[in-house]
């Protein structure tokens, strides 16, 4: 079950985790106004006049954020020397908050997954005990 153990002090307990990027969005709203004037019928005394004003706003969104572990190839063939994208797998020492890095996946377990999966293995016991 417990497939790594913490670097600095020998923990077992790890948590999941993962980076968050602050993505920065910029919006620029432009804004158009359409204005129409119509007419429909005037003498000396009655003047319709019909006003139609219409806004379209565009939007503009500009946004940027994206993080990539890339492994650098160790091809020596320049045109097919390119880095590739590796998924990174983050555990956090729960004793002493130790960040471990992976490109492969562990199976950890955390102090409260260990309680949840002992709670579960004790009810199991137990409906076996009743037979
Ligand atoms: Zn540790």
């Amino acid at each position: 079950m417990k497939e790594i153990k913490c670097l600095v002090c020998g923990g077992k307990h790890f948590r999941k985790g993962y980076y968050e990027i602050d993505v920065n969005v910029d919006i620029y709203p432009t804004a158009y106004n359409n204005v129409d004037v119509s007419s429909r019928s005037f003498d000396d005394v009655h003047i319709d006049v019909d006003v139609d004003i219409s806004t379209s706003i565009e939007n503009e969104i500009v946004e940027s954020g994206e993080i990539f572990y890339k492994l650098v190839s160790e091809e020596k063939d320049k045109y097919s020397n390119y880095d590739s994208t590796v998924e990174v797998y983050k555990y956090n020492c729960e004793d002493c908050g130790y960040i471990m890095n992976f490109t492969q996946e562990k199976n950890v377990e955390s102090k409260h997954e260990e309680k949840m999966r002992k709670q579960k293995e004790n009810t199991y016991d137990w409906s076996k005990f009743g037979k």
